[in-house]
């Protein structure tokens, strides 16, 4: 019988039972791995033999959190990578030839913004932005070089929810292929491929791993295209996960879905005390009531996540005010920790963005962003009122 994801994230596909029953996954901190004869090297070199060469193309403890990522998401296989960004680019990299066009929702992390610049400039892999609100507007700007649809939801920092079944239905009417970064939601809140969708990206380094102390990225798609990647992009231009990273990424997913949920009720909490205080103009929280797409969310989320934007009402400097008298939440930028972190998009995660685009992504000077952490909601909640109270 299939296993409910909370178990899955605890037991999950694999056995350590090879490695002296060992509970937690060994580290298997090697570059590289012997053979027993040249001939049997050189059948693994030819792909006649299972087994491992050298730690850039697989390792046993990397490969381990694959496997549970891949089955976290629904998908049939993993690739773990040095950062999301890599994750990012690799995807990227092998959807894409010079000429190609990325439709990409309208509002994404900084450096997938830097990638998307940097591919059109040196490769002219030209890409445009949708709000993938229905199908006709996603159609419209689709042309007959798009080769891949990039969507981030919820999208940083606007919150913005794109309906990935409707995105996905219409990307395979024209060959297109779909990649969501689930970064934001992690798999226990929101399952791409369960969608229709091809492949999901992670910055691990977030929720999956939720203690601050990695950076990581993974992919999960079909056997088929992992198995590609995993020979060509990956193998040949690096960006492979080190075994210690996956070892405590594996620690990290065990606990998933209990700091899913702490990080969600949390955020709950929190959003209600913000509507109503004075000095918020504005709250973004998909499942809000309040939220545009909160139908889109709770259609396709399990719960809204542990990240809430808000505007404070004035200019970019009172954010700053308001951040620079926080104690207890720490300015930073990365989210998904046991710790509660803020930052502001406009000078910091989105700063590379020019202005022009940000402003039509929706990223407003008076934003910031707050990665609700595991602590007390009350002792959260106490910060942000006293720091509000100096503005
Ligand atoms: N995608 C999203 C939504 C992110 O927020 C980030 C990082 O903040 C990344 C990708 C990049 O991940 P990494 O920092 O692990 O390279």
């Amino acid at each position: 019988m299939r296993k409910q994801r909370e178990t899955q994230y605890i037991h999950g596909r694999g056995s350590t039972q090879a490695f002296y029953r060992s509970l937690s996954m060994p580290i298997f901190q090697t570059s590289t791995f012997s053979f027993a004869t040249g001939e049997e090297g050189a059948r693994r070199f030819a792909g006649e033999e299972q087994g491992y060469i050298y730690s850039r193309l697989s390792n046993p403890t990397v490969q381990a959190l694959e496997d549970k990522a891949a089955e976290a998401e629904g998908g049939e296989k993993g690739l773990a990578f040095a950062s999301g960004m890599s994750a990012a680019s690799a995807v990227l990299t092998s959807l894409t030839k010079a000429g190609d066009h990325i439709l990409c929702s309208n509002g994404i992390y900084g450096c997938t913004y830097g990638l998307l610049r940097l591919l059109q400039e040196k490769y002219n892999i030209t890409h445009d932005f949708s709000d993938m609100r229905s199908i006709e507007e996603i159609a419209e700007n689709i042309k007959p070089n798009t080769t891949c649809l990039f969507i981030e939801t919820p999208i940083n920092p606007t919150m913005r929810v794109i309906d990935l079944e409707m995105a996905a239905a219409l990307a395979h009417q024209h060959n297109i292929t779909v990649v969501v970064d689930n970064t934001f939601s992690s798999p226990y809140l929101q399952q791409p491929l369960s969608f229709g969708c091809d492949i999901v990206i992670h910055s691990a380094t977030k929720y999956l791993n939720g203690h601050g102390d990695v950076i990581g990225g993974i992919a999960v798609g079909r056997q088929d295209y992992i198995n590609e990647l995993a020979a060509t992009v990956r193998k040949d231009m690096g960006g492979t996960m080190a075994p210690f990273d996956a070892w405590l990424l594996l620690r990290g997913l065990k606990t998933l879905h209990v700091r899913m949920d702490r990080h969600c009720y949390n955020a709950e909490q929190l959003v209600k005390q913000l509507k109503q205080h004075p000095h918020v103009e504005e709250v973004f929280y998909p499942t809000d009531s309040s939220h545009p797409d909160h139908t889109i969310a709770a259609k396709q989320m399990k719960k809204g996540g542990g990240v809430i934007t808000f505007k404070i009402k004035g200019h970019k400097e009172d954010a700053m005010t308001m951040m620079n008298h926080l104690n207890l939440v720490k300015i930073a930028v990365s989210l998904g920790d046991a710790e509660t972190l803020i930052q502001h998009p406009a000078t910091m995660t989105h700063s590379t963005i020019p202005q022009i685009e940000r402003e039509r992504m929706g990223v407003d000077d008076g934003m910031v962003r707050l990665s609700v952490g595991l602590e007390a909601w009350e002792d959260i909640w106490n910060d942000l009122e006293q720091s509000m109270d100096r503005l």
